[in-house]
């Protein structure tokens, strides 16, 4: 068929929409890729006549299984249980797992297709996966939790491995979470096979800096936006939402660079601090004490918490770092930042900002940084500790620190100059899918189909 780029992608488009019907998250995802993708189609047809859009869009593998527990009153309760294998190409399958009420087919379908290309942007030979259930861990005991991850585990085991597939975290699956997998792993294969999860305990096989990773990432890549225009993080305002592990280091990377965060949240609202978050306050009370953000005021009187999420962007600040959940800006909360000021927007969430708020941002000039390319540094760090794990040695914090300094530092040069090259100058949403899609495209012309 000779059909020019943009009647290609669209068509492809159309194809998946129907193969995932109702999946909205899934779509969002992909359309925010596709769009981005035309002028590489109409540059190098290859790419069109290897069908290469058509075979990256569509899951080498999504495996859905039933996870049975016990509660603490004895009461048998039933989740439902995924993985998505969707792309091998560049390495063994690699992301995070998500517990969250919200889990779908749709919502890993967009996180396992982003994570193709944010694993491939990183440089390091990992390919692209995604899994997770919609356990809700919020109120459930320490027990309830080990119980569930177990279960969890006792179907996923047979379908992972150091190289086949190698899950970590993600919202709502932090240490404690992989500790209880990789115990109940290691039962199962009868052998400490340490590269089959990452995220884990310093004790056992984990990284120093992974916890870390994903939030100094954010901030190593937005300093990078900054500095092309002569600016930088100190005496800027800064809000970031969310609490947990991107949040959290997130706002520690941007004190030391000296900026002011104000304002950070969970689910059920946000505190504003206009002297700055204590982080000791909330490290304690999300890694340690398991609480609401709320509590954040009974410590500081003088900060403010407000109820619901969407308000924290009516704050006015130089920097926002959504680090929270997708869709979290959408088009009425990106204008309102753009009015109040925002230079520059990082995206430590995976997809937190709508397509509308994405293009309002471009066209305001804001300097945008997207997920895939931005938060890359948490999946980075993750092939790092599989590298130690192989090797059966670990690096020095600050040794694995430079390292994933060194990949946010690529990452924003390649997107930056496919952006260039495929006429976009500036626009690192097309510069990063680019970038990120060539290499896996690249991979699977020398594959074969
Ligand atoms: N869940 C993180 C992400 O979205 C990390 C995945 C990993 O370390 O494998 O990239």
């Amino acid at each position: 068929e000779n059909l020019n780029g943009k009647q290609y992608v669209q068509n492809v488009y159309e194809t998946v929409l129907k193969r995932n019907p109702g999946e909205t998250e899934f779509h969002q995802a992909a359309k925010e890729i596709f769009t981005s993708l035309i002028p590489v189609f109409e540059k190098f047809p290859i790419y069109k006549e290897l069908n290469i859009l058509e075979r990256i869009s569509e899951p080498e593998r999504l495996i859905t299984f039933r996870v049975p527990w016990v509660d603490d009153q004895g009461v048998v309760k039933v989740n439902r249980g995924f993985r998505v294998q969707f792309s091998s190409t560049l390495g063994p399958y690699k992301g995070g797992l998500r517990f969250h009420p919200t889990v779908n087919a749709s919502i890993i379908k967009f996180l396992g297709f982003e994570q193709i290309f944010k694993n491939a942007l990183t440089g390091q030979p990992i390919g692209g996966g995604k899994g997770g259930s919609d356990f809700d861990p919020k109120g459930k005991s320490d027990m309830e939790i080990m119980r569930f991850a177990q279960s969890f585990m006792t179907e996923l085991y047979r379908h992972i491995g150091p190289d086949i597939d190698v899950p970590a975290g993600d919202i709502g699956v932090g240490a404690r979470e992989i500790g209880y997998m990789f115990g109940q792993y290691k039962r199962l294969r009868n052998g400490n096979e340490a590269g089959v999860l990452t995220g884990k305990g310093i004790g056992y096989g984990g990284s120093l800096g992974r916890k870390e990773a994903t939030g100094y990432g954010t901030v190593y890549f937005v300093d990078e936006m900054l500095k092309a225009k002569g600016m930088d993080f100190e005496g800027q305002t800064v809000v970031v939402s969310g609490s947990g592990n991107v949040a959290i280091y997130a706002i520690e990377k941007a004190h030391q660079l000296g900026a002011k965060v104000v304002a950070c949240s969970d689910s059920g609202g946000f505190i504003f601090d206009k002297n700055g978050i204590n982080l000791d306050t909330v490290r304690r009370l999300k890694e340690v004490e398991y609480k609401r953000i709320s509590e954040y005021v009974k410590e500081h009187p003088h900060a403010v918490y407000t109820e619901g999420c969407e308000k924290i962007w009516a704050i006015p600040c130089d920097i926002a770092l959504p680090c929270a959940t997708q869709n979290e800006i959408d088009e009425s909360s990106a204008k309102l930042l753009i009015v109040n000021g925002v230079k520059a927007v990082g995206e430590g969430a995976n997809m937190p900002s709508t397509l509308e708020a994405i293009d309002a941002f471009l066209e305001a000039g804001v300097l945008f940084g997207p997920a895939k390319a931005a938060n890359a540094g948490g999946v980075a760090v993750s092939a790092l500790e599989m590298s130690q794990n192989s090797m059966r040695f670990s690096w020095r914090f600050h040794e694995v620190d430079g390292k994933l300094h060194e990949i946010m530092k690529n990452i924003y040069r390649e997107s930056v100059s496919a952006a260039e090259e495929f006429g976009v100058p500036g626009n690192y949403v097309a510069g990063a899918n680019i970038a990120g899609f060539r290499k896996v495209a690249d991979a699977m012309i020398a594959h074969g189909v």
